[in-house]
């Protein structure tokens, strides 16, 4: 099994590289971002509490969020691996993912941390509110308090797995195709290595 995290800001490609990733590689692919987006859609206590966070560019508790991914991992037991995307956002949620893998004899493989300049994110942000219906998306003051919840509760998720030597950093911009074929050449070393 090898599970891997794909890591960056909001508006890195995340979700658009997780797409191309899981077609080719058959992974799991667990994004909290779409778990908390389909409680929504179902009005479920829970999508209630966290859109009102979510429209205001904070972060869920991380009880919510683990709770959701715990849920996920007993539910897929025979799979290849899982493609953690959104996913651990904060060092709390990090440590509880490592607890977790660790209670099911399973590990973090590699972090892929997707580097984008903040300019390019916000006019990428500002491109797929136009198709996106996110209305986490549509105004700029929500997307600035992302990028600041981003650089101060995420970012050091990243140095977390520094201390084992998994984080490798791609150029996150460029054409999808090359940055999907820069991921792949990783996760491919890595793959062998851990066999
Ligand atoms: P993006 O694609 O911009 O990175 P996501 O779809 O991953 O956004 O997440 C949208 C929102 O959902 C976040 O701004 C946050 O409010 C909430 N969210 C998603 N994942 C988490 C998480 N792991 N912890 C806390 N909140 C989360």
């Amino acid at each position: 099994m090898f599970n891997l995290i794909l890591f960056g800001p909001p508006g890195s490609g995340k979700g658009t590289q997780s797409e191309k990733l899981i077609e080719k590689y058959k992974f799991k692919h667990l994004s909290t971002g779409d778990l908390l987006r389909s409680e929504i859609a179902q009005q479920t206590p829970l999508g209630m509490e966290a859109k009102s966070l979510m429209d205001k560019g904070q972060l869920v508790p991380d009880e919510v969020v683990i709770g959701m991914i715990s849920t996920a991992l007993d539910a897929n037991k025979d799979v290849n691996g899982f493609l953690f995307d959104g996913f651990p956002r904060t060092t709390a949620q990090a440590e509880a993912l490592d607890k977790l893998l660790d209670f099911n004899k399973t590990s973090i493989g590699a972090v892929l941390f997707l580097q984008v300049p903040e300019e390019e994110l916000i006019s990428r942000m500002v491109n797929r509110a136009k198709t996106s219906g996110r209305s986490d998306d549509a105004d700029e003051n929500v997307q600035r308090k992302r990028l600041e919840v981003y650089s101060r509760d995420t970012l050091p998720v990243a140095n977390h797995y520094r201390k084992s030597d998994k984080v490798v950093e791609i150029e996150g911009v460029g054409s999808v195709d090359d940055i999907f074929t820069s991921l792949s050449t990783i996760i491919d070393k890595k793959m062998s290595q851990s066999v």
